[in-house]
């Protein structure tokens, strides 16, 4: 059969493969209506290393032609919308139920172009048919719902990452489809003043239909002082769909205490974070940073898609580019690799090591990395540790899985309040704990409080703690 795809690294063009092989929970799809993606492009180019001989593409509605024999819910000519992202639901990143994007591996959801072939083909494989697809509801159109497969899921995965609530300041960084999907679900969440970062004049025009009240052209300076300005003060939360490693660092200088940066960017494997402490409160103003990948699965599209069935949300703004017939994939290829100025989207029509948390309550601006490198995908940092104010943030990108390993980050500052203290004693009074395991040094009367601060700045290496009995 023939497929449009990388022959190269740089290379593009048609290609000739065998048909794909439906195992008993597969299924074999036949695209009726393909969209090319950014990652497609930067696939060809070589950003998922050194690959040839692959069809392309990751985002198709289409007719089903065959099932293998365990798949019941689908048979041959059923139209079906098929996420991008199509998880082994035995992995354990699956079963560990917070994110379906990482099941057996970081991103290892994403099966299209990474473990097989794509979508740009005669035929096109799908695993776990059953979980993986979903039929195309006859009152939406077909190009409407072929946006909800990675440019909807995606952006909208960004207002999830950001618990964006009601009345929220939010801004989104990055006005292309996924940005402007990005803006339209922090609408529908409740966002107050809702700022996007972008500067296409089709782009800005769209971002304000779908509900933004203010925006900022990165190419005037600062976005933190334009924001801050417009804003009157810091946002509640950043999500980021556009720009680069120094774009996480000025999203800090942004968000309030208590905020919450979502990125769903992809971001260069050349690049660093390089982020002061001081950006971060020190690790210690609760700011959330989460970075994650696009969900998939059945059940996720098929609540996207009873969005556009019920009016909430026309994705059909993002097209702007039609193309007719199988051959035209190539022309459509291309010109998403050319990107005119007009361009968003176009359619054509036919852990073995790593660990679930890591908590940092020691170390300095290096433990934050050498956590990202512990940690598993979908998995958590909490730091609770003081970092000096002199000491940056060096993290390559890589190490946080070029954004969408959603590998959340949280740093915070000691709760307190009267509440949360009698709680905390009911584990003692109830033996759950003993807490004078952590008393090391004992001291009586009021003037012994000098000896017991001189003992806590040497730090012998016999110290945990010393408490001074005053009466
Ligand atoms: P586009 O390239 O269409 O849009 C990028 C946006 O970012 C544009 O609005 C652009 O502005 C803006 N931008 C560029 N540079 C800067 C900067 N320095 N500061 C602020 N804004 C900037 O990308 P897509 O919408 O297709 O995708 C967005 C990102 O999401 C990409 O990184 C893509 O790879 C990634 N992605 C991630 C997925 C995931 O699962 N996590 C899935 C799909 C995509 P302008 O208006 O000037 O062009
Ligand atoms: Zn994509």
């Amino acid at each position: 059969m023939k497929g449009y795809g990388v022959i190269s690294i740089g290379n593009p063009g048609w290609l000739e493969k065998p048909k794909p092989v439906a195992g008993e929970l597969d299924a074999i799809v036949r695209p009726t209506l393909v969209a090319p993606c950014s990652s497609d492009t930067h696939f060809m180019h070589g950003g998922s290393g050194d690959k040839n001989n692959v069809i392309l593409g990751h985002e198709a509605i289409g007719v089903v032609v065959e099932v293998g024999k365990l798949v019941t819910k689908f048979k041959a000519g059923d139209k079906v919308v098929v996420p991008c992202t199509t998880p082994d639901w035995f992995g354990e990143g699956v079963q560990d139920g917070r994110y379906n994007s990482h099941d057996n591996a970081p991103l290892g959801s994403f099966k299209f172009l990474s473990a097989k072939d794509g979508v740009f083909a005669e035929y096109f494989h799908v695993n776990m048919a059953d979980a993986n697809l979903v039929k195309l509801p006859d009152n939406v159109k077909p190009e409407a719902a072929l946006m909800t497969v990675d440019m909807m899921s995606t952006g909208f995965h960004g207002v999830e990452l950001a618990e964006v609530g009601f009345g929220h300041k939010v801004v989104v960084v990055g006005i292309g489809p996924v940005g402007l999907m990005a803006v339209a679900g922090a609408a529908l969440r409740g966002a107050g003043q809702l700022i996007a970062i972008g500067t296409r004049p089709n782009c800005v025009k769209i971002a304000k239909e779908y509900g933004a009240t203010d925006i900022v052209n990165y190419k005037d300076g600062d976005i933190v002082k334009q924001v801050k300005d417009i804003a009157g003060g810091s946002v509640d939360k950043v999500i980021i769909a556009g720009g680069n490693a120094e774009t996480l660092r000025d999203a800090m200088l942004m968000v309030k205490a208590g905020g919450v940066i979502a990125s769903v960017n992809y971001y260069d494997i050349s690049e660093t974070f390089s982020i002061p402490t001081w950006a971060w409160g020190l690790g210690m103003a609760n700011i959330d940073v989460r970075g994650g990948f696009c969900p998939g699965g059945g059940l996720r599209i098929s609540r996207l898609l009873a969005l556009l069935a019920h009016g909430r949300i026309d994705t059909t703004k993002l097209i702007t580019h039609r193309f007719n017939g199988f051959d035209a994939i190539e022309e459509a290829f291309l010109l998403m690799d050319k990107k005119p100025a007009d361009l968003i989207k176009q359619v054509k029509d036919i852990a073995g090591g790593s660990v679930d948390k890591v908590i940092i309550a020691g170390g300095n601006a290096e433990t934050l990395r050498d956590a990202m490198l512990m940690v598993k995908a979908g998995g958590v940092i909490a730091s609770v540790n003081y970092y000096d104010i002199s000491e940056t943030f060096s993290i390559p990108t890589w190490a946080w899985g070029l954004g969408m390993a959603n590998i959340d980050v949280r740093g915070g500052f000691c709760p307190g309040g009267g509440l949360r203290i009698s709680r905390l004693l009911a584990l003692l009074a109830h033996g759950r704990i003993d807490t004078t395991k952590l008393i090391t040094h004992r001291f009586n009367g009021f003037d012994a409080i000098e000896e017991a601060f001189l003992l806590m700045d040497k730090k012998p290496a016999d110290l945990i703690k010393p408490v001074v009995f005053i009466d």
